[in-house]
C-alpha cells in the first residue's frame, strides 16, 4: 500500500505487474479503469484508460495539468505561489494494490493514484504522498495507526432540476427508524452487496438523523488506505443511488439549519502490535503516549479545520448541539466534543479503544486530513503533550466560565490559524501548505456575500 516506489528504469517491472492486472481485468469483462485523486478544494477528479493501457499507464503515467491542484468547488483555479495557471504536467500513476472491480458500475475498475512530476520524482503537492510520509514519519518513532473514515449521506429521489430545494426525499421514515431501512431495503441491500463483491469490511450500515439520511463504516486500516476507501464508499454509494434512480449528497450542509453530513475519522495508534488508547495509567485506560498524541490533535485543531472543514459550507454544519463537535475539546463517549473517546465495550477495549474527530466533513481531502492529523498528534508526542480536563455532556449547555472554547466558526478563522501553524507548514512543505491555503482564500472570496442557502445550493452535489 502507499505510493509507487520507483527505482530509476523500473517502468518494464511496473509494466509486467499490471499486465497482469489487465488480463485479470479483461476477464471480467472490465473495459475501463478510473484513475482517481482528490483535489485540495475535496473533489474527486479523474482520468480513465481503456483496460489494454493500464500497463502503459503503470509504466508511465497519465498525463494531468497540475493546474487542478488550485481548483475550487465550482470549478474556477486560483493561483498560488508555486502552483496555477496552464503551464506543466503530471503523471498520474494507478497504485495496483487497490485496483478493484466496481460492483456498482458494471464494466469498470477504480484505482487511487499517486502524482509525480515528469522526470519520475514525487509531485510537492502529491496528498496521497504526505500521507503516506507522515504514516512514515509516526513508523519513525515506532507507532503504527489504524484510521477509518465515517460516511454520511443524504439521498433523494432523481434529479431536482437546478438543484435547489423541495426534496423529493425516497423514505419519511424517522431519524434512526428502521421504517427507512424497510422503504429502502433494495437498494441498502444492493449497497452492502457491492461492498461484499468489492472485498470491502463494511461494520455497520444505519440510517442518521436528517431526513433520508444514512451512515456507512467500515473496518480500520492504515491511514493511506482509510483515505482511499472514503473515495471508494463515495464513488461506490452514488454509483449504486444511481441504478436505484437515487442520488446521493455527502455535502456538509444539505438543507441549512438542519444536521449535515459529517466525515468522522476515528484513529489509534498502535506500538508493537498494542493498541496504546486502552490499558494505560491515564484517564479511561490512555497511555501517555496516547494522552500526548491526541493532545497535540487538539492543539492543533483550529489549524487542522481548515483542512477538516475546508469550504465556508462546512460552518454551517459545524454548529453547537447538532453533534458535529464545535467545541476545542475531548470528552469520553461525548458526541458534542470535537474529539471523542471511544472505548467499545468492557473486555475489549485493548481491540476497540480510539479517538473520533467529529468536526470534519467530506469537503475535506481525505489524504491531507489524515496527514495533517498524524503531524499535529506527532508534535503533540515530542512536546510531551497533556490533555486538559475532559468536557462530559453538551458545552454548549455549560456556564460560561466552564465552557470550553469554540472551535473557528468561519472559514477565515482556520485559514489564519492554519498560516500560522508551525507544525502543519513543516508537515506539508511550502509546495502543498501555500497552495492549500491559497484555495482556502479563493474559496472564501467565493462565497463572500452568499447566505446559507446559496452556500448550501453551490456545494450541495459537488463532493
Ligand atoms: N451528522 C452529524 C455530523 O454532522 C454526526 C452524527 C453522528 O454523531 O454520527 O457530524
Ligand atoms: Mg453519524
Amino acid at each position: 500500500m502507499g505510493p509507487v516506489v520507483f527505482e530509476s528504469g523500473d517502468h518494464r517491472a511496473r509494466e509486467a505487474d499490471a499486465r497482469t492486472a489487465a488480463a485479470r481485468l479483461v476477464a471480467e469483462e472490465v473495459h475501463g479503469v478510473a484513475l482517481v485523486w482528490v483535489d485540495n478544494a475535496g473533489l474527486q477528479r479523474v482520468k480513465t484508460v481503456p483496460t489494454a493501457r493500464l500497463p502503459e499507464a503503470c509504466a508511465w503515467g497519465v498525463g494531468m495539468s497540475p493546474v487542478f491542484d488550485t481548483y475550487l468547488v465550482d470549478d474556477s483555479a486560483t493561483r498560488g505561489r508555486h502552483l496555477g495557471g496552464p503551464s506543466g504536467d503530471l503523471r498520474l500513476f494507478p497504485d495496483l494494490d487497490r485496483l478493484t472491480v466496481l460492483a456498482g458500475q458494471p464494466g469498470w475498475a477504480w484505482a487511487p493514484v499517486d502524482r509525480r512530476r515528469q522526470d519520475g520524482l514525487p509531485h510537492p503537492a502529491c496528498q496521497r504522498r504526505f500521507a503516506a510520509r507522515m504514516v512514515e514519519a509516526a513508523a519513525e518513532a515506532g507507532l503504527e495507526l489504524r484510521a477509518g473514515f465515517e460516511t454520511e449521506w443524504i439521498v433523494t429521489r432523481g434529479q431536482e432540476g437546478d438543484g435547489g430545494p423541495p426534496f423529493a426525499y425516497p423514505t419519511d421514515g424517522p431519524a434512526y427508524g428502521m421504517h427507512r431501512v424497510t422503504d429502502l431495503s433494495d437498494y441498502l441491500a444492493d449497497l452492502l452487496r457491492a461492498f461484499r463483491a468489492q472485498e470491502m469490511t463494511v461494520l455497520q450500515l444505519h440510517p442518521e438523523y436528517s431526513p433520508g439520511q444514512f451512515e456507512l463504516s467500515l473496518a480500520p486500516e492504515d491511514p493511506v488506505g482509510a483515505a482511499d476507501t472514503a473515495v471508494l464508499v463515495r464513488d461506490t454509494v452514488r454509483a449504486v443511488s444511481a441504478r436505484h434512480g437515487l442520488r446521493a449528497s455527502f455535502a456538509p450542509v444539505f438543507e441549512p439549519g438542519g444536521v449535515g453530513n459529517g466525515g468522522h475519522l476515528h484513529l489509534s495508534l498502535w506500538q508493537e502490535g498494542r493498541n496504546l488508547s486502552a490499558g494505560g495509567p491515564g484517564r479511561h485506560g490512555l497511555t501517555a503516549e496516547a494522552e500526548a498524541f491526541l493532545a497535540g490533535v487538539l492543539a492543533e485543531l483550529p489549524a487542522l479545520l481548515a483542512v477538516g472543514a475546508p469550504t465556508p459550507a462546512s460552518y454551517l454544519r459545524l454548529v453547537p448541539s447538532h453533534w458535529a463537535g464545535a467545541f476545542s475539546c475531548w470528552g469520553l463517549e461525548n458526541r458534542e466534543a470535537a474529539l471523542r473517546l471511544v472505548t467499545g465495550s468492557t473486555g475489549e477495549e485493548a481491540r476497540a479503544a480510539n479517538a473520533e474527530l467529529k468536526c470534519v466533513d467530506q469537503a475535506a481531502n481525505p489524504y491531507l486530513l489524515v496527514g495533517a492529523v498524524i503531524a499535529a498528534g506527532l508534535a503533540g508526542l515530542r512536546g510531551k503533550a497533556e490533555l486538559p480536563p475532559e468536557v462530559d455532556g453538551d458545552p454548549a449547555a455549560l456556564p460560561e466560565d466552564r465552557r470550553p472554547a469554540r472551535l473557528p466558526v468561519s472559514l477565515d478563522e482556520s485559514l489564519a490559524a492554519f498560516r500560522g501553524s508551525r507544525v502543519l507548514a513543516e508537515a506539508l512543505g511550502e509546495v502543498l501548505h501555500d497552495t492549500v491555503a491559497a484555495v482556502r482564500a479563493a474559496e472564501i472570496e467565493l462565497f463572500a456575500g452568499r447566505g446559507p442557502e446559496e452556500t448550501a445550493a453551490a456545494t450541495r452535489w459537488r463532493y
